[in-house]
């Protein structure tokens, strides 16, 4: 696996690749590697001639700075888990390698209700942030696949809406991936090691609760289901954000389920201190 750290020659090098007609796969991530991410890595090796990896704690998508210095970092263990899982190129710019112009908000994507609800309103500036690091590295990886993981749905939306933002569409397919979890169900996530024994055991109960909302989901209103589970989730520990039932291509809240319409459970909870993010299609 080759390192780079600067962005002009990570460019120049993948501008040679795709000059002799190799095509591009990218994953980019704020390392702290789990299975999950190497799951997206995979995927790309298997329909990629190359396979880019990035690693960077993005500062502008924290909109909580405590959040933000308590990310976990495990540099050296990530390298190990990519070369043994055959990456061919790793980027891990510095922050200044990205914002060679300092952390200012330059940028603001017309990214409509997308940013206003859920993680959007929740952590306002988050998405503005993730389309300003991620416009920067899909201009400079231009890869032909771009995988993400459906675990942040929300995301995936906004990474697609950034894709025809700014006319990268064309040329980059976003290829959104499904969530890998642990065995009692709790999503995949770098958070995850900043749970303590007691959190731990209480947050799988994110996920069965969403199960169980989609077995009791009937067609008719969704309010009274949706209100029992919320309650049930503040009486097992957990601080909502939210847990909501939305259209699946809206994100808009669906107060009368038709039966039809395509739906996703969206769900943040705060276990002790750390915030969890969770969906499940229904
Ligand atoms: P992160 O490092 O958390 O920014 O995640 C980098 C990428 O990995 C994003 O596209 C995430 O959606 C994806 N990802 C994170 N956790 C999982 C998971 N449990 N399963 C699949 N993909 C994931």
């Amino acid at each position: 696996m080759i390192i780079f750290q600067e962005a002009e020659v990570l460019k120049n090098y993948l501008e040679g690749k795709r000059r002799h007609g190799q095509t591009v796969g990218f994953v980019p991530t704020m390392g702290a590697l789990h299975e999950g991410h190497l799951a997206l890595v995979n995927r790309s090796l298997a329909e990629n001639d190359c396979t880019v990896v990035s690693i960077f704690v993005n500062p502008t998508q924290f909109n909580d700075p405590a959040d933000f210095a308590k990310y976990p970092i495990s540099t050296d263990r990530d390298i190990e888990l990519l070369e043994t899982g055959g990456c061919d190129i790793l980027f891990l710019p510095s922050v200044a390698e990205i914002y060679p112009e300092g952390l200012v908000a330059t940028s603001n994507y017309g990214l409509g209700d997308l940013e206003k609800l859920w993680e959007g309103f929740y952590r306002p500036g988050h998405f503005q942030g993730v389309c300003q690091v991620m416009d920067q590295l899909l201009q400079l990886v231009l890869p032909d696949h771009l995988y993400m993981g459906l675990k942040d749905y929300q995301q995936c939306m906004v990474v697609k809406r950034l894709l025809q933002l700014t006319g990268l569409g064309d040329r980059v397919e976003l290829v959104p991936c499904p969530t890998l979890r642990e065995a009692d169900g709790l999503a995949m996530s770098s958070r995850n090691r900043r749970l303590t024994a007691t959190a731990r055991a209480m947050a799988p109960a994110i996920y069965s609760c969403l199960q169980e909302i989609k077995s009791e989901l009937k067609p008719g209103p969704t309010h009274e289901l949706m209100e029992q589970y919320r309650q049930r989730l503040v009486v097992k520990g957990f601080r909502l954000d939210y847990l909501a039932l939305v259209d699946a291509s809206t994100l808009k809240e669906v107060e009368i389920w038709n039966g039809e319409q395509l739906l996703v459970l969206l769900v943040a909870a705060f276990c002790e201190d750390v915030r969890l993010i969770d969906n499940l299609l229904c």
